[in-house]
């Protein structure tokens, strides 16, 4: 790959050292900002070419106004809520962000927190460090062999899991996806069931939630859909918080209406010290760690490393959120044959 030299790529907050090796090999000048706030990063933006963005500003119109030579914007992370798009696109700016990178470690967590909470790992490990070795006879854990996993979304994360839960524990995977083609039902079809949202909340013994959040999605488990649950089930939620009642969830917890939850993503982050929920027993909660692992972080910044230097070398990158762009004379190069090693 060809790309400019001596391009200067800016990074708000820290990213990983491979990353920035991968910048610094195509002589790239790495400048990491001492901290991420709007007044410390706009000074920086006049000569800045490309810029790695993780979650800690928001690159708004004012900072994009500033940047005069900003080539593209390259999110580390799927989620484009902290980049004003359409402030970057009248400005011929190109807005990358990174779908799928993360799915295999979300769908890890859920299977962790599915597994801990059928055999009750948090109970049983308080229990021996407070002497009560017969626990072992109580609470008896339950095996996941078999049963039934129900998915809310079957999009990168939801599908990937049913994979797993399919062909390390022979369960039966019901999903509810009413967005999905035709053509991608067909593929899984031996081994998924496609089902109404009650038929898949009544007969699942798993619920695990991977929708993204929109206006369609916000409290899409509610009270109604809690009643219909099974009160053997457990519920994850690795999505976003909103999609959850989360009222309805700790009521639903606390009456026993379903066996436990997991949860990575809640309505309020960080979870404020007074929610009910830090006060059950039959939930396991991580603060939005599912994606935090040491290899996906890395992949992360590294895929974001790579659509900064497709750019530099007049190559289209991966998942351009703003495609319209492409079509400016700003970019004409990369129009004229978008497999081009370097115009
Ligand atoms: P994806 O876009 O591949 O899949 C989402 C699926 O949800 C799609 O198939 C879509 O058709 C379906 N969907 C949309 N609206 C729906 C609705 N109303 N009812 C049922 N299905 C609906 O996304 P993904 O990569 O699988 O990620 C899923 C979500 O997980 C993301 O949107 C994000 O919010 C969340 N996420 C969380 C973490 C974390 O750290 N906890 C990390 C990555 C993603």
């Amino acid at each position: 790959m060809k790309v400019i030299e001596n391009m200067n790529v800016l990074l708000p907050q820290p990213i990983e050292m491979e990353a920035i090796s991968l910048l610094e090999k195509k002589n790239c000048i790495v400048t990491t900002a001492p901290d991420p706030r709007p007044e410390t990063i706009l000074p920086l933006m006049d000569d800045t070419h490309g810029l790695i963005l993780r979650t800690g500003i928001t690159i708004n119109r004012e900072l994009i106004a500033a940047a005069d030579e900003l080539m593209v914007i390259s999110r580390t992370g799927g989620g484009l809520d902290n980049v004003d798009v359409a402030a970057a696109s009248e400005k011929g700016i190109i807005v990358t962000s990174n779908l799928g990178v993360n799915t295999i470690s979300v769908a890890e967590h859920v299977l962790s927190m599915m597994l801990a909470l059928s055999k009750r790992l948090s109970t049983m490990d308080h229990a021996m460090r407070s002497g009560n070795f017969g626990i072992r006879y109580q609470n008896l854990p339950r095996d996941i062999y078999g049963k039934t996993i129900g998915l809310l979304g079957f999009g990168r994360i939801g599908c990937e899991l049913g994979k797993i839960c399919r062909q390390a524990f022979d369960m039966q995977v019901l999903a509810y996806d009413p967005y999905l083609t035709d053509e991608k039902k067909a593929e899984c079809t031996l081994w998924v069931k496609f089902v109404g949202l009650e038929e898949l909340l009544a007969h699942s013994d798993v619920i695990s939630i991977h929708v993204p959040l929109t206006d369609q999605t916000r409290h899409l488990v509610d009270e109604t859909e809690f009643s219909l649950m099974k009160p053997d089930a457990i519920l994850i939620n690795a999505s976003r918080g909103g999609v959850v009642n989360e009222a309805a969830l700790v009521k639903a917890l606390q009456n026993n209406q379903i066996a436990g939850a997991g949860l990575d993503v809640f309505s309020e982050e960080p979870v404020p010290a007074d929610n009910p929920l830090l006060k059950l027993d039959n939930v396991i909660l991580t603060p939005h760690t599912a994606a935090l692992t040491r290899e996906c972080v890395t992949r992360m910044a590294t895929e974001a490393a790579k659509c900064v230097l497709d750019v530099f070398a007049g190559r289209e990158p991966q998942n351009v959120a703003n495609p319209k762009v492409l079509e400016s004379g700003r970019w004409k190069c990369l129009q004229a044959d978008r497999s081009a090693q370097a115009c």
